[in-house]
């Protein structure tokens, strides 16, 4: 994190610039996080990192237009700048220092929302493929007669059930105040990557109709790759499961 928050008097001013920021024309305010401070830990110097809320129209505070991106076409990301822009400790959320326990608020819900989207979106995608299978004729048979075409359908139903599982269960334990970190990462993971899979399938049961813009399937594949990357990807999901699997053993 570079962006950073320096402490003088009662404010903080804050020089730095973040990408890749979901829906800022339309927002009221931002929820910043900004370095301010470094503290020794045993493994190293770790940065402190402050959470605020800054409200749009600030001096010093720019919204600028973001990436065009592959997915989520009508999804516009936007790029803040932050240019000697004081704001007062009266913006701090939560506590100095303490931005990551702000974050992980709403960390975790977020990333189950990503798998039931992408449940969601899967299933929507397997009954399309259900109809095309059915009713797509070659060599004078429906294409879901030909095993190459019919096990895909069995691959994708069948991790489809097992990623809704796990985002259920994890939803669940939310409820019930069981949730932990990794219950969201193996939910999240499980999820994205199977919607990659069952995507690309998809465009594979229907051919050359399956990469044309007329028909949902090309959005759905292209919408698919984002998932493995925002609300950490999935490298990051992993790192969330291997670490709490390792935990109790650590000497
Ligand atoms: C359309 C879109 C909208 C977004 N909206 C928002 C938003 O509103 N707010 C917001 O805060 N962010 C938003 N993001 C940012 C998103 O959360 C990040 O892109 C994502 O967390 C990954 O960070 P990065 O792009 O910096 O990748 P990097 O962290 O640079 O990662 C690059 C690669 O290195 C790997 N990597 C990095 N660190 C490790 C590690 N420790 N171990 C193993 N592998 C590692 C990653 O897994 C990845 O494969 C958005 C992104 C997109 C594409």
């Amino acid at each position: 994190m570079e962006t950073r928050a320096e402490r003088r008097g009662d404010d903080y001013v804050i020089n730095g610039v973040k990408h890749f920021i979901s829906h800022a024309d339309v927002a009221d305010f931002v929820i910043l996080f900004a370095v301010t401070g470094e503290e020794k830990t045993p493994r190293g110097p770790r940065k402190q990192i402050t959470s605020f809320l800054i409200d749009m129209g600030t001096p010093g505070f720019a919204v600028k237009k973001g990436y065009q991106v592959v997915s989520h076409r009508g999804y516009h990301n936007y790029i803040l700048e932050f240019d000697e822009c004081r704001v007062s400790s009266a913006n701090v959320l939560g506590e100095e220092h303490r931005g990551f326990d702000v974050a992980n608020q709403w960390l975790s819900s977020t990333r189950l929302s990503v798998a039931a989207n992408c449940v969601g979106r899967g299933y929507r995608a397997l009954e399309l493929c259900q109809g095309w299978a059915a009713t797509r004729k070659q060599f004078g048979q429906p294409i879901g007669k030909f095993q190459g075409v019919s096990f895909k359908l069995a691959d994708m139903a069948t991790q489809l059930q097992a990623a809704e599982l796990l985002t259920l269960k994890a939803a669940w334990k939310l409820d019930e105040g069981l949730a932990r970190d990794e219950d969201f990462a193996m939910a999240k993971l499980y999820a994205s990557e199977m919607l990659a899979m069952l995507t690309d399938n998809a465009v594979q049961i229907f051919g050359a109709m399956g990469l044309a813009a007329e028909n949902p399937i090309e959005r759905m594949w292209r919408d698919a790759r984002v998932e493995r990357i925002w609300d950490g990807t999935s490298e990051i999901q992993r790192h969330i499961i291997s670490r709490a699997l390792l935990r109790p053993y650590e000497q």
